[in-house]
């Protein structure tokens, strides 16, 4: 079967037997039994409130792979008020995606502005090409 092959874990690097995730089993294991933690921690009436720095404190587990845990809907960040993980490019604690609505609409901006000043550069050097060509032509007569 294709799907029986060896792949390195991505977590700590070892060789497994790939069948259904990207880390070795040992990995999985501990990154359901650090799920349990965080979800038993979270689901307390008490600890609702907690923000990703506490509950990372309070469970020992990462930051990164709580908001790993966020971010595949695992935990469903809506429900806690402080919770959430920052925006990849602003630091704005943010419950989805990866980057905060803001960070979203300038970087599409920037896209759009990136394409269209592509075009634009496009449009500018046509007719300087056309140029060249011409005057390359007088110069072959
Ligand atoms: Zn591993
Ligand atoms: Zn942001």
């Amino acid at each position: 079967m294709h799907s029986n092959q060896l792949e390195n874990c991505v977590l700590c690097g070892r060789l497994y037997l790939k069948s259904y995730t990207d880390f070795c089993l040992d990995c999985y294991k501990e990154i359901e039994a650090d799920f349990k933690k965080v979800d038993a921690f979270i689901k307390d009436e008490a600890n609702r409130e907690a923000t990703l720095e506490e509950l990372s404190e309070a469970t020992e587990v990462s930051e990164k792979r709580i908001a790993d845990f966020i971010r595949e809907g695992r935990i469903y960040g809506e429900d806690f008020p402080n919770l959430g993980y920052p925006c990849a490019h602003c630091g704005t604690v943010i419950k989805r995606q990866v980057l905060c609505d803001s960070c979203y609409d300038q970087f599409s901006e920037e896209v759009n502005r990136t394409l269209k000043r592509d075009q634009l550069a496009d449009e500018i050097r046509k007719p300087q090409q056309r140029a060249g060509k011409y005057w390359q032509v007088k110069q072959d007569k």
